[in-house]
């Protein structure tokens, strides 16, 4: 990502950051340090490749679309799955699921794994809506999905604990 900044003496403290078309556009006080511009300007190239990652992996991937499916498919459209997204948060690491509200949330990492591992991954998720924990009964459910163990060793190399539990 390229980057720009202007420096301003009209500035006494505020730092403004905006994209214009792919470049990243930085106006900070003249007398900023380098070194606290620098580890400013490494958090908004981050914070804006990581919109992108998500508005691309949105437009690759309409979620709701291949969870209705998989709904279909595998749990007789019983579930009610309220909202099912991309995010690129730290705290979830391949897929969380909120049982109580109906809400997946999907990381991006899984929008660029193939496309039988996010299949997983999504029915992994959907299973909770059913059985919260890693119980029996939930991965009777998950043996539903052919690739499942496939997928399991897939995710373990990518970093997964050793329990196949996301
Ligand atoms: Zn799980």
């Amino acid at each position: 990502m390229e980057v720009k900044i202007i420096r301003s003496s009209r500035r006494r403290r505020t730092i403004s950051a905006r994209l214009v078309k792919d470049m990243l556009l930085i106006q900070a006080p003249a007398l900023l340090s380098q070194e606290r511009l620098d580890k400013i300007v490494t958090g908004f190239k981050l914070k804006f490749e990581k919109k992108r990652l998500k508005e691309e992996l949105d437009r690759k991937d309409d979620l709701a679309d291949i969870a209705g499916r998989l709904n279909q498919k595998y749990f007789g459209n019983k579930l009610k799955i309220n909202s099912i997204k991309y995010v690129t948060t730290q705290n979830c690491k391949f897929g969380c699921c909120n049982y109580r509200t109906g809400e997946i949330r999907i990381s991006h990492k899984i929008g660029f794994m193939p496309t039988w591992v996010r299949e997983y991954v999504l029915i992994h998720e959907m299973a909770h809506l059913i059985e919260p924990n890693h119980s029996k009964a939930f991965w009777d459910i998950l043996s539903c999905y052919k690739l499942s163990e496939r997928a399991k060793g897939y995710l373990m190399a990518a970093g997964l604990n050793s329990e196949g539990v996301i």
